[in-house]
């Protein structure tokens, strides 16, 4: 997963950029890149590099290089093993016009549309599925003809029809102006926004996450359609042309894990649906036949708080934060291999132990993926002292991998994959394990369409690639 973000129309495009970075950190801690044009040079600033946001730019000299009143952003989380410098966005092509660009999300015809650009004699400079996406687009946009928007829109189209897989792009064409357009499916996020600047003109934004947008006092427009190019000249005109839609599947994955509390996707408060999330679960919990007694509901951090409070006051059991957060270990999911990750865990939470201790507990998470999490925790709160632990996860059982972005791994690795609740509580060594129901997940999501491939097997698109690029 990848936090994107760009701006045009603001004297302070790069350093406003850097800070939509800060607050799509969440997405992506691997490294961090920012572009900006400077039409008077007609040249392109680009700096990226490893790390988090405010290690990559740790000085506001550091941003203010990047001159231009348009500018674009990434912050990285690879899905694939190691992080190669070389695949660090932004990324840029400087033919047949200069483009620029930033992406989220996954293609999942990758190899196929690489190998038939590399029969066309097409060399790559990076692993990278934008670099696929900006050559298809490149290609588009140079056999087009018309005005701008014409052959922006053709590149685009040239994109769509083939690229398979969730992805959000946001680009600079020259100094002309910025592009952004959404996948067929909408399978990843995309919001736009617009303010009022000093001079009385409008600037525009659009990133991954509306907390972005608000944060740096944009009002939130819209979410970007899927298969829709937004496309803003330099002159601050916002057009709109409906490329290729197909039926709207966002990935559910934002609401329950990914996008910040503060943010709201498709209308929907990421906040509010974790809180019906956990309102779902208590009805089910309650509903059962043989209720346990808890003496404590438990939220494991940050993610799951919501959901947590919800159980805590639909079942009537008192809510303590029991696991304390160490915010200077990085998440845990970010380190690449197993071994690591059961280090980090280990360094992530420390137990309060006089609330713990001879305690029947629910804790909650908002998934299990491997469960890798879930077991080490449920072992913590044991050592601790703990009677009882059940485990709650507000995503039903994740069986399938995702090629749209999300770093699920192999079948064989997915712990629901081939253990029913039963099962899986055995491997956590829990009391009893709760999943939210689909029917719970889509109530709590309005009835709305999503992509819940990996619950289901039902992709979207037929091609299906074991690698994943970020
Ligand atoms: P597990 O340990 O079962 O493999 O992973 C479940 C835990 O990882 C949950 O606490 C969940 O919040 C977190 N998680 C799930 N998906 C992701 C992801 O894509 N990235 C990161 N960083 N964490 C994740
Ligand atoms: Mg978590």
């Amino acid at each position: 997963m990848c936090g994107i973000i760009g701006v045009l129309g603001s004297s302070t495009a790069a350093q406003e950029v850097g800070q939509g970075l800060l607050m799509l950190q969440h997405r992506g801690q691997d490294s961090a890149g920012i572009l900006s044009v400077d039409p008077d040079f007609g040249k392109f600033h680009m700096h990226k590099a490893m790390g988090h946001v405010s290690q990559v730019f740790p000085s506001g000299d550091s941003i203010r290089r990047l001159a231009g009143n348009a500018a674009i952003g990434h912050t990285r989380y690879s899905t694939l093993g190691d992080v190669k410098e070389s695949d660090l966005q932004p990324i840029a092509l400087s033919h047949p016009v200069g483009i620029g660009a930033v992406h989220n999300g996954n293609l999942s015809n990758y190899n196929e549309l690489r190998a038939e650009l590399i029969l066309k004699r097409r060399v790559f400079m990076t692993d990278n599925d934008l670099e696929v996406i900006l050559q298809l687009f490149a290609d588009g946009y140079g056999v087009a003809s018309g005005s701008t928007l014409q052959r922006v829109s053709a590149a685009t189209r040239a994109v769509l029809k083939v690229a398979e897989g969730g992805y959000s792009v946001v680009g600079l064409l020259g100094s002309e102006g910025l592009f952004a357009f959404r996948d067929p499916h909408g399978i990843r996020p995309l919001i736009l926004g617009k303010r009022l600047t000093a001079q009385g003109g409008n600037a525009y934004a659009l990133a991954s996450e509306s907390c972005a947008l608000t944060f740096l006092g944009y009002q939130v427009i819209r979410d970007v359609r899927p298969g829709e190019l937004i496309w803003i000249d330099e002159n601050g005109m916002l057009s709109s042309v409906h490329v290729l839609e197909k039926k709207a599947l966002p990935c559910m994955f934002e609401w329950v894990y990914f996008s910040g509390a503060d943010s709201t996707l498709e209308e929907k408060s990421v906040s509010s649906v974790r809180l019906k999330l956990g309102e779902r679960l208590a009805a089910r919990i309650r509903a059962m036949p043989n209720m346990p007694q808890f003496d404590i509901v438990a939220p494991v951090p940050e993610t799951a708080r919501p959901a947590a409070i919800a159980l805590s006051e639909n079942l009537g059991i008192p809510f303590r934060d029991v696991l304390i957060k160490n915010r200077y270990v990085q998440r845990s999911f970010i380190l690449n291999g197993q071994d690591r990750r059961k280090v980090a865990v280990n360094l992530k939470f420390s137990v309060v132990d006089s609330l713990v201790r001879g305690k029947s507990i629910l804790l909650v998470d908002d998934s299990i993926v491997r469960g890798t999490t879930s077991a080490r925790l449920i072992e913590l709160l044991r050592d601790h002292g703990a009677r009882q632990v059940y485990f709650a996860s507000t995503c039903p059982p994740i069986t399938h991998p995702c090629f749209y972005g999300i770093d699920f791994p192999t079948p064989e690795e997915l712990i629901a994959t081939s253990n029913g609740e039963e099962g899986v509580a055995v491997k956590l060594g829990a009391n009893g394990v709760f999943y939210a129901s689909m029917e719970d997940l889509s109530s709590a999501l309005g009835g709305s369409s999503v992509c819940s491939a990996c619950l289901t097997g039902q992709y979207p698109y037929p091609t299906q690639e074991s690698e994943t690029h970020a």
